[in-house]
């Protein structure tokens, strides 16, 4: 308090507005991280956070024996999680109440994880999890839950809201191929009825992503 009762006034001016650039820059920082709607980590955030965590975990991994890699282990896991039929809530009840969808989903997601787990809004109605430190069981127990949670709420005027989910291990692939693992898993769910999770490797080793890329040529050709 003395010091600064012996400030001067053009000290004290310029303390102010010291405070005043740093309180500007921390918001603007905190703008170009968050989803403006939902308030969670943005897509660009996600990219920054993400390759450069996936170069660390990769670096790690390549030092590991093979069966340090075992699925029972506690490992990262990445998730994309997708609204069903969201077209459907904007086209029967309007582009507000599907914001306001959004926002009940993001809020949901910020309770069903932990503090250590990331979550992003990836664009639209697309979500992503990066959920820290447990192993598949443990992992689909906690997807499984979020997508319980979702399909229980009652979502004001809409009612029932679901979401399919797709998720793979971040161990051993690039960035993209990351991605890539957990849409396909989420595309697989989208096509088995929705309102489900799926793993990637599990689905892998019962054949039956290979099934649904030979049903889809057949379909094509
Ligand atoms: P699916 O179960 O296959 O995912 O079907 P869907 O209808 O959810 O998927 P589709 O990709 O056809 O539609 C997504 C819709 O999400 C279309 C778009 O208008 C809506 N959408 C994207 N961003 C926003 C947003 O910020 N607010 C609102 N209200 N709607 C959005
Ligand atoms: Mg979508
Ligand atoms: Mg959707």
């Amino acid at each position: 308090p003395f010091y600064l009762v012996s400030m001067s006034a053009a000290a004290l001016q310029l303390n102010r507005q010291l405070v005043r650039t740093m309180q500007a820059e921390l918001i603007n920082d905190h703008q170009a991280r968050h989803d403006p709607l939902t308030g969670l980590l943005n897509r660009k955030t996600f990219d920054e956070q993400f390759i450069r965590f996936a170069r660390l975990e990769a670096h790690a991994a390549a030092k590991l024996a093979p069966d340090c890699l075992h699925e029972e282990l506690p490992q990262q896991w990445l998730a994309v999680v997708d609204i069903d039929h969201f077209k459907q809530v904007n086209d029967r009840y309007g582009h507000l109440f599907g914001d306001e969808v959004l926002i009940l989903v993001a809020n949901l997601l910020r309770s069903c994880f932990r503090t250590q787990d990331r979550v992003f809004r990836f664009g639209g109605e697309e979500f992503v999890i990066l959920l820290r430190g447990v192993p598949l069981r443990e992992a689909e127990q906690i997807f499984e839950r979020f997508r319980s949670t979702i399909e229980s709420h009652q979502f004001p005027q809409i009612g029932q809201v679901t979401v399919s989910l797709g998720f793979t291990s971040t161990r051993l692939c690039s960035p993209v191929e990351i991605l890539g693992q957990s849409d396909q898993a989420l595309y697989f769910a989208k096509q088995n009825g929705r309102n489900r999770v799926c793993h990637y490797e599990s689905l892998q080793r019962s054949g039956a992503l290979g099934r649904q890329l030979a049903h889809e040529d057949v379909e094509l050709f």
